[in-house]
This record gives C-alpha cells, sequence and structure tokens, in this order.
C-alpha cells in the first residue's frame, strides 16, 4: 500500500486551495496523468510540472525610463479611472509617478474589480511589459498588482511555466506554491556516497530548486536538480522492470523442444528460405524454449523484416512438444492478417489453428474455447480476447505477443500468470516493430532479453521518398492519377488533426470524397478508427484484391497492414507526424518486388526540427538509424508524434539528456535487487516510497512481503 507520507501528493488538484472543479479540467490538460476516466490531474502532477522560463522583476526604472517592451515592476500613484463608453473600447486607469504617466489597460473587464485593485488616491506597486502607444507609455493587463509594502516579495525572478489556454500564470503559480508546500520531506532512498559524488540535495529541497530558476541555466536539464530528479525517476522505473524480470523468472519454465516434424513442414510449404537474422533469432527463441528457465525475449524487426515467420516456427515447436501456443495482436485487423499469414504453415503442418477475437460470438466462440481447454487446437491467434477470465487453455507453454507498442510491462505481466499448471511459467516471445534505441531499450525493455531481425527479406526495392510542399497537391493528384492507369496501388495518408478524432475523421472524409470525384468512385475506399470492425474489414478486403485502387486512412491504417501490391504512399501534413510514425507507415509498401514511392506533403511554415525528420526520412529506410534520430531529435523538444509511441513517457527525465544516469541507474537498481530482492532493508523500504511516488504500484506488488 502506498506509505501514509505520499498521499498528500496523491489527492486530486482540486484539495488544492483555490482548484475548484472548473479549473479542474484545465489542469487535468495541462499535467494529468492518464486515467480510465481520461487525464486527471494529481497534487504530485504539479511537481514535476517544470518552468520553462523566467522573468526578471528585478528591474524597476521610473516610469519615463522604462524602455518600451521590457518587463519592469513600476511603483505608481493611481489617478483615475476611465470606464469605456461601449463595450469594445478598453478600461483605463490613469496612473503616474514623479517623471510621467501611464495608462493600465484592461480589455474586457469589470470595473468593481479593478477599482478595488487600484484605488484612485493610492500607491501600487505594477508589474508587467511597458509599451507605448501614440506617444503614451502604457501597460496592458500587468502581471502583478500587489500594496508597495509588498514590493519585496514582487521584484524577484519568477519562473515561467507552460500553459493551456484558459489557465492564468497567477493561478498555475498558486496552485504550484500549494503543491509545494505539500511535498514532504521523504526519507533518503539514493545512496550517500551517489548523493556526494554528484553534490545531490535532499528530495524535497531539490524540488524546490527546480521551481526556483535565477538563471536561463538553471533552467538547463544538466542542472544539479533536474539530474538528481531524473536519476530518481529513471531508477524506479530500472526497479520496476527489476523486479518484473525477477517475477518472470522466479516460475520455473519447461523444457521444451520439439522433433523438428511440424517446422520441416510449414518450412517446405514457404515460397522462400530464411534469411541469416531469422535463423539466428530462430535459434535464440528455440535455445531460450529448451532451458529450463522461463523464456521472456523480444524479437525486435523493423516493418516487413518477417517476425510473423519466426513466430510461427517457434509455436510449432512447442506444439511439436505436444504443447499449446497463442499469438496475441494489439488490434483486430492485425490478429486477423497473421492468422492469414499463419493459416497456410498450419495446414502444411497439420495443426489445427483458431482465431480469437472480439468479434467471434456465440457458439462459435463457444467451439473455439472448447478447442482450447481440452487441447484439440493447439495454435490461437487473437487479440487480447485470448487472454479474458474464461478462456482456459490445456496445456499453454508460449505466448507471442506482437507489441507494436500498444502493450506495456502491465499486460505482459497479466500475461505472465495464466501458466497452464500454475507451477511452470509459459515462455513469452514479444515481437515489435519499431526499432529502439539502445538507451530505451534499457528502459522499455530491460526486463527482456532481445533478439533482432536486421536485414530485409531479399528482393525487396528501396523506397523512393520525395519530400514537397501541399501547394503541389494538384500535381500529386495528377501523378497518383497515370499511376492509377498503369494499374497502381496507393495509401493516401490523412493528415493526424491534433486531439481529434473527430476532426481526423472529417480531414479524411473530405479527401476520400475529393479523390473519388477524381479518380471514380469505386476506385476509392476509406478506413478510419471509427468504423465497425466489419466495415473496416470489408474495406481493407477490397483494396487488398485490388479491386479498389486507393485506400484513404487516418493513422488508424494499421502498422502491420500487409498489402504487398500497393507501391504508392501520400502522406498528407507529413510534419505533424514523428519520425517513428513516418517510418512505420512507410513500411506498408516497398514490400513486393515492385519499386515504391512515398510523397510526403508538407505545409509551411516548416519548423526546424520537422525539416529535420523529413529529411531522414528521405535519407535512409534505416529503421534502427531512424530511431535513434528520433530519441536526438526528441530530446530537442518537438514532442508531437511521440504521444502515441507507447514508449515509457518519463516526467523529469529525458533520455537524450540523461544517458549517463540511466547507465548509472540499471547498475545502481541491480546491485540493489541482488543484496535485497523484496526490497525489505531499510534503503529498500525507502526505495518502495520511490517506486509509489513514480507509480509503480504495479510493481510494488511483485514483491514477497511487505
Ligand atoms: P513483419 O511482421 O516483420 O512486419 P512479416 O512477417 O509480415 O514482417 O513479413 C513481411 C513479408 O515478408 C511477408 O509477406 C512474408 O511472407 C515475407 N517474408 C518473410 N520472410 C521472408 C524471407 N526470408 N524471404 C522472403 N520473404 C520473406
Ligand atoms: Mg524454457
Amino acid at each position: 500500500m502506498r506509505p501514509d507520507i505520499l498521499f498528500p501528493l496523491f489527492a486530486p488538484v482540486t484539495s488544492l486551495p483555490g482548484i475548484g472543479p472548473r479549473l479542474r479540467s484545465l489542469f487535468d490538460r495541462l499535467v494529468g496523468s492518464e486515467t480510465d476516466a481520461g487525464p486527471r490531474a494529481k497534487v504530485a502532477d504539479l511537481l514535476w510540472h517544470r518552468p520553462s522560463g523566467l522573468i526578471d522583476r528585478r528591474f524597476t526604472p521610473k516610469v519615463a525610463e522604462a524602455p518600451e517592451g521590457s518587463i519592469a515592476t513600476l511603483t505608481v500613484h493611481v489617478d483615475r479611472h476611465l470606464k469605456p463608453h461601449n463595450p469594445r473600447q478598453p478600461y483605463r486607469v490613469l496612473c503616474h509617478d514623479e517623471t510621467g504617466a501611464i495608462h493600465l489597460v484592461f480589455f474586457h473587464a469589470k470595473g468593481d474589480y479593478l477599482e478595488k485593485l487600484l484605488p484612485a488616491g493610492e500607491s501600487r506597486v505594477i508589474s508587467g511589459r511597458v509599451e507605448r502607444f501614440r506617444d503614451q507609455v502604457q501597460m496592458t493587463h500587468p502581471d502583478h498588482v500587489v500594496r508597495p509594502e509588498e514590493l519585496a516579495s514582487l521584484a524577484t525572478i519568477e519562473p515561467v511555466y507552460p500553459l493551456t489556454t484558459g489557465l492564468t500564470p497567477k493561478v498555475l503559480g498558486k496552485a504550484l506554491r500549494g503543491a509545494l508546500e505539500r511535498a514532504p520531506s521523504l526519507p533518503e532512498w539514493l545512496d550517500p556516497a551517489l548523493l556526494k559524488r554528484e553534490g545531490w540535495s535532499p528530495w524535497r529541497a531539490t524540488l524546490q530548486a527546480l521551481h526556483a530558476p535565477t538563471t536561463e541555466d538553471d533552467l538547463l536539464p544538466t542542472t544539479q536538480a533536474r539530474r538528481r530528479l531524473a536519476y530518481d525517476e529513471l531508477l524506479a522505473n530500472q526497479l520496476a522492470l527489476g523486479l518484473v524480470r525477477a517475477h518472470q523468472r522466479r516460475l520455473p519454465g519447461r523444457r521444451l523442444a520439439g522433433d523438428g516434424s511440424l517446422r520441416a513442414k510449414a518450412k517446405a510449404a514457404l515460397p522462400y528460405t530464411l534469411t541469416g537474422s531469422q535463423s539466428s533469432a530462430l535459434a535464440d527463441i528455440e535455445a531460450d524454449m529448451a532451458a529450463d528457465s522461463r523464456m521472456v525475449r523480444l524479437l525486435q524487426g523493423d516493418v516487413g523484416s518477417g517476425k510473423t515467420i519466426v513466430a510461427c516456427l517457434a509455436m510449432l515447436n512447442a506444439v511439436e512438444d505436444g504443447f499449446q501456443a497463442a499469438l496475441m495482436a494489439p488490434t483486430e485487423i492485425l490478429a486477423r492478417q497473421h492468422h492469414k499469414s499463419i493459416a497456410p504453415l498450419a495446414e502444411a503442418a497439420g495443426v489445427r489453428l483458431a482465431l480469437l477475437t472480439g468479434r467471434e460470438k456465440g457458439k462459435a466462440r463457444d467451439e473455439i474455447l472448447a478447442g482450447l481447454a481440452d487441447g484439440t487446437t493447439p495454435m490461437v491467434v487473437g487479440t487480447h480476447a485470448l487472454f479474458q477470465e474464461d478462456v482456459e487453455f490445456s496445456n499453454l507453454a508460449l505466448a507471442v505477443i506482437d507489441e507494436q507498442h500498444r502493450f506495456g510491462v502491465h499486460q505482459r505481466l497479466g500475461l505472465a500468470a495464466k501458466g497452464a499448471d500454475g507451477r511452470t511459467g509459459i515462455d513469452i516471445l514479444v515481437t515489435t516493430a519499431t526499432p529502439i534505441p539502445r538507451t530505451l531499450m534499457l528502459c522499455a525493455y530491460g526486463d527482456m532479453d532481445v533478439s533482432k531481425l536486421t536485414e530485409k527479406p531479399p528482393g525487396r526495392q528501396p523506397i523512393d521518398t520525395r519530400v514537397m510542399p501541399l501547394e503541389r497537391l494538384d500535381d500529386v493528384v495528377a501523378g497518383v492519377q497515370r499511376q492509377i492507369d498503369r494499374g497502381a496501388q496507393i495509401f493516401w495518408v490523412c493528415p493526424l488533426v491534433e486531439e481529434s478524432e473527430v476532426s481526423d475523421l472529417a480531414a479524411a472524409t473530405e479527401r476520400g470524397a475529393d479523390l473519388a470525384a477524381r479518380f471514380g468512385a469505386g476506385m476509392v475506399g476509406l478506413v478510419h478508427g471509427r468504423q465497425k470492425g466489419s466495415e473496416k474489414d470489408a474495406v481493407m478486403a477490397r483494396f487488398t484484391s485490388g479491386d479498389l485502387r486507393v485506400l484513404v486512412a487516418t493513422t488508424v491504417i494499421e502498422v502491420g497492414v500487409d498489402v504487398p501490391a500497393a507501391t504508392i504512399m501520400v502522406i498528407e501534413h507529413a510534419e505533424r507526424f514523428g519520425l517513428a510514425q513516418l517510418h512505420q507507415l512507410r513500411g506498408r509498401i516497398g514490400r513486393g518486388d515492385k519499386p515504391s514511392t512515398c510523397i510526403l506533403l508538407y505545409a509551411e511554415p516548416l519548423g526546424e526540427t520537422a525539416r529535420a525528420r523529413l529529411s531522414i526520412m528521405r535519407e535512409t529506410e534505416d529503421g534502427f538509424r531512424i530511431a535513434e534520430e528520433d530519441l536526438r531529435l526528441r530530446g530537442a523538444g518537438e514532442l508531437l508524434g511521440t504521444r502515441q509511441s507507447g514508449l515509457p513517457e518519463f516526467r523529469v527525465a529525458n533520455l537524450a539528456e540523461h544517458g549517463d544516469l540511466l547507465h548509472l541507474a540499471r547498475d545502481d537498481s541491480r546491485r540493489v535487487l541482488d543484496e535485497d530482492p523484496d526490497l525489505t532493508s531499510e534503503r529498500g523500504q525507502r526505495l518502495r516510497t520511490l517506486l509509489y511516488l513514480f507509480e509503480r504500484d504495479a510493481a510494488v506488488r511483485l514483491l514477497r512481503s511487505g
């Protein structure tokens, strides 16, 4: 259970003074962490909300000396209020000091409020940006108005925070101060030697320093405050993964080694031979399965590198030895696709293969469940529907999880429990299509062994990637028309509209209608996230068969979609996509033996990072290189498009900047868990607090004793 000392931090933001239900939604949007009911902001979430800039309010010139455009703190005498004659005019408050007059300007102002704030005849300290309008010095909406005796509290350096529409710096500032006051002094969980070497302060003091920058340098990721807090977070991450790893390996595995008979039949049915990296990945997997410990392995390979066949052969290995094997995909489309590609091999091997998704219902579902329960169906492909309560296996020994970044450690944990006899753990093979940079590997999959598919199957043609401004849309449409005439098939990816599935859909629907008008209605199909599974399938099937020539899609265009005949992809507003996403999307083409073209359409103005992303896409198809560049660019700040990536999101740590700390944290965590695997020592107990602080509750639950 979460220690009492952390309770105030896990209360909703509404527990802070001045935050009611109306403001709550703004805080949810700004700092909320994902929950089943949407983003929710807790007090702790505010602590991690870092300043992005500073305002120096120590500049206290006289009115006549205050340079235009500067932020100044002025002590003035309030003369009179000039109320507007009509609501479009601003409300003015005329003030002066001994050097000159200044007008305070307020739009949509409430007079009563201003008369209280700035009573005529009294002095006030105002702070804000100095403007000049028709020779008149003025200040529009001063950031602060206080009494002269409060000057000292105002004339300081003020942190500036990222905001959201509707939330003022004042309200946020107050909430932050409240949150910082609530932050308890926590028992130190870091190694004293490390603290000393790095010169780090205790947690609470560090947090306060994070929120009290005095120079621009204090905003950098390299400050001691930022590094300490980043280290805490990375250590929590590494400990959690270490605990998962230990837990997964606690149950003994079983030795699985088939006689090769089914694999031989399946291989004989393949129209190709395995690549070198497919063979060596398979050798890794077979060795793991044969060992008496459990397999927990990640099979990493770019889109189209041929992971499915490797997974299928591993499954057959289990079946040869008399056990069952399951493959779980993140979406229904993908499950169906995997089923389709595995079915011929299962058939060649003479093995019964079932498909189980949320759509199999009633009698059909009962039959599938019966086959799994009595063992007459040794192989099954499905979605998470596979691991619902009522699905029983007779003797499941291997689960392949096609992760594609959509499951997380939690789901992996859920699976770990599904051993058939309750005494031995099943072997787990996770496959992922996004090549992951080395550092990220460590914090996303630090609990797993890794095999990589580094070569593409032979005979693939390189993809010609072009980057063009959206103004050339007409040329692109004309080019597509010519390709259609020559028999080509095209993916047309519509822009990602930020934060709105509805506008995504609108954009895609509109483009679909445009293109249908242009190319002929029978030629163009549309898939999007709001379609029912069966509708989506029908469209996909028509595209796969070649009946539809253009498939217009929002990004729901599933990452595993395999239509080798499609040779062209157009991506609108490519600048809005992250690198990983662009790479995934582009992986849909270049799968057959014909040359393919990818057209990335962008809108001006193109930010520096977006430009860099597009040119990397033009330069290379190497997923591992793209992944490294992605991390480098994201370190630079522009985060759009990475949210959905499913990689761990850190609150304070930035992997591009804190890579050294990650390695330290890994070593630290290993040492700790070797000596104190259940975190029962004094430091162990403190580290539990750290795990709760970063919401690694699931990992704490794996500990054997309280
Ligand atoms: P991934 O799951 O890694 O994206 P797939 O397993 O779907 O890739 O394979 C992509 C395509 O490559 C499939 O059509 C598959 O039949 C083909 N393929 C797989 N391995 C080979 C190989 N060794 N030689 C030729 N083609 C292959
Ligand atoms: Mg084993």
